[in-house]
């Protein structure tokens, strides 16, 4: 994500301040804004730039009359003799219709808008600069329709109406420099909830007006997370406030915009979603990014790790607080797992490989640092994360910007650690397997507890104490095992139970029944597909007890449900088009990516997609989210092949 040119505009000269007046036209997916820009001179010069992908521009030159600016399509070149040290500025306004980077996405009649900087370049939108490195002060005013909430990165500190508008212009203040992909907006109709952490940060959660009652259950332990990570990272969280807002169809899970997460409305859950995919571990990640990442940016993506893996591994320590340490040892140990597996394939690399796929930046960095701190123990590294910190703020840094730190307090090279740990393409698994063995009985019994080989052991392992997630383990191994007994497990055990065992024994009937009372949308997916399945003369039972559950924000419960009612001919036999039309409506663009694919595939396996659903799906391939795209490319070059 860095070219040598960009590197070299940043040693002479430094962007100080961006101000922009912003305004939209969405119907055309139009942006419009008015720029003051503010820069000092390094070295002597005769021109600097900023990057701005096919942008129209109006010029209105300020500061010194000698300054031209020039528009190639890729970049605004700012000409002129410049003096080292000067300080200088202009003004411009421009237009664009941005590809990507930004996105107006409309449901219902109401407009959703919001940004991705990082991997798609926000100077798609904004004039500003592609390369990490040269931090700026942002400061954006965002004029739109006055129902609207506008949530920006910094803090509001007013909105006023529009003259002869139906607008409002809200105005927000940065107070600190941060990297351009950090730049955010969204613009949609929300309803907020405040709360402060114990620094006395305003913590505000956006929701959905419809989704008020999931508040509480997607936002869960967010003031805790906070709270602990101030206080582990012993460095105050370095912005004015933090928002976190969830959108339609975002291209990942979360993204850490300085001050302003925005994240993945497939994590707003209620409170029996929370048990099967909640937004706990992404809140985390990307709170800790607000310090790593945003306070101190990595120079260049061979160092990226310095990112991601401190985001994963403070995240972890957050959910530790959480969850306990049997699931922090657990985490660590899937790592492990997956990270030999990728060496034994051939796809291992060393952590500064700027080509390294996410498990090796998020999961060996995250190991890293536990590894790490295991070594030179709490208080050593502790305090070099905070001198780190404190060093590099608002900069950018190297792998051995991090290393100097620790080695200094700690007294000794650490030189052989980085190798094994960090440089060497091997991820070092015998080493890391015997930490965690030696720190965790919880690890020692789940990977003693093991039916690849079929012993008289495994059955009691099911009766007895073992950990249920040793016990999930033995029934994924030897789903056949599972008696009447073991449904009096906990929740995990019971929905190891819906998911391995399909062949259901008439002895266990009235157990696995119960499942579908379970608080889990898994749980009682798989249990009602398998029992289904099963139960041939009971299906109208199944059916009518699941008529209301709906699931994930996919729906995964309510689309299998029309699937095994249109497959159940004598079960409302007179509403089956109603209950068809359903299932195809939800391919529309209206609804969200994965419930669309969701809608798809059900379609495809019941071979039912009609005229409309085809229409549905040649939309779906010009859609921002590459997920979408490329599902729905495939799958209609399918039904291509079928007919030919
Ligand atoms: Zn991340």
């Amino acid at each position: 994500m860095l070219s040598i040119s960009f590197a070299q505009q940043a040693d002479y000269v430094d962007f100080k301040k961006l101000e922009a007046t912003l305004g939209f036209v969405p119907d055309s997916s139009k942006i419009q804004g008015g720029v003051y820009l503010e820069f000092k001179i390094l070295k002597k010069t005769d021109s600097v730039y900023l990057d701005a992908i096919d942008m129209d521009f109006k010029f209105f030159v300020q500061s010194d009359e000698n300054i031209k600016l020039k528009n190639d399509g890729e970049k605004l070149w700012v000409k002129s003799d410049f003096e080292e040290g000067e300080t200088y500025s202009v003004i411009f306004n421009y237009v664009a219709y941005p590809k990507k980077a930004l996105y107006f996405l409309k449901r219902e009649d109401a407009w959703q808008i919001w940004t991705q900087g990082q991997g798609k370049y926000t100077s798609n939108w904004l004039p500003s600069i592609d390369d990490v490195n040269d931090k700026i002060e942002f400061d954006l005013r965002v004029a739109f329709d006055k129902a609207y909430n506008v949530v920006v990165n910094g803090n509001l500190i007013g909105s006023e109406p529009v003259k002869d508008k139906e607008e409002s212009l809200h105005v927000f203040d940065m107070q600190k420099p941060m990297s351009s992909y950090l730049v955010a907006l969204v613009i949609g109709k929300y309803n907020k909830k405040t709360e402060t952490s114990k620094s006395g940060i305003p913590l505000e959660y956006y929701c959905y007006p419809e989704d008020s009652l999931k508040v509480e259950s997607t936002y869960r332990y967010s003031k805790q997370m906070f709270d602990f990570l101030e206080e582990e990272i012993g460095f105050a969280y370095p912005w004015q406030n933090y928002k976190q807002v969830p959108v339609h169809d975002f291209l990942y899970a979360g993204m850490e915009n300085t001050s302003l997460t925005i994240f993945s409305d497939a994590f707003v859950v209620d409170s029996i979603g929370f048990n099967d995919k909640n937004y706990v571990n992404v809140n985390a990640h990307e709170l800790a990014h607000q310090w790593f990442g945003d306070l101190v940016t990595a120079k260049s993506s061979k160092h990226h790790w310095l990112q991601e893996g401190f985001a994963t591994y403070y995240a972890l320590l957050s959910e530790r607080e959480i969850f306990g340490d049997d699931y922090y040892y657990f985490k660590l140990y899937e790592s492990v797992v997956e990270l030999g597996r990728q060496d034994l394939s051939g796809n291992g690399t060393s952590l500064l490989n700027p080509k390294s796929s996410s498990l090796t930046f998020y999961q060996r960095g995250a190991w890293v640092l536990y590894a790490l701190r295991n070594k030179v123990g709490d208080v050593v590294f502790k305090q070099a994360v905070k001198n780190y910190l404190e060093k590099y703020q608002l900069a950018s840094v190297e792998t051995s910007d991090f290393i100097s730190e620790v080695e200094r307090l700690y007294g000794r090279s650490l030189s052989t650690f980085v190798n094994l740990w960090i440089k060497q393409k091997a991820f070092p698994y015998d080493m890391a397997f015997a930490i965690l063995k030696r720190q965790s009985t919880f690890i020692n019994e789940f990977v003693q507890v093991d039916c690849e080989a079929k012993s008289s052991k495994c059955a009691e392992y099911l009766k007895y104490y073992v950990s249920d997630e040793a016990k999930a383990k033995v029934i994924s191994q030897v789903p056949e095992l599972v008696i009447s007994n073991v449904f009096k497990n906990g929740l995990k055990v019971r929905q190891a139970i819906a998911k391995h065992v399909t062949k259901i024994p008439e002895s266990l009937k009235s157990d696995y029944e119960s499942l579908l009372n379970d608080k889990s949308y898994i749980t009682i997916e798989n249990a009602l597909y398998n029992l289904w399945i099963n139960f041939p003369l009971e299906r109208s039972k199944y059916l009518f007890k699941t008529r209301n559950i709906v699931g994930f924000s996919d729906k995964n419960v309510r689309l299998l449900w029309l699937v095994l009612n249109l497959n159940t001919p004598y079960y409302e036999a007179d509403n089956k088009q109603g209950l068809y039309d359903e299932l195809v409506g939800y391919t529309n663009e209206k609804y969200n990516a994965d419930l669309r694919i969701n809608a798809f595939q059900y379609l495809d396996l019941i071979k039912a997609c009609n005229e409309k659903c085809k229409s549905n799906l040649e939309t779906a391939k010009s859609h921002h989210n590459w997920r979408l795209v490329k599902f729905a490319k495939q799958l209609s070059e399918q039904l291509e092949q079928k007919k030919n």
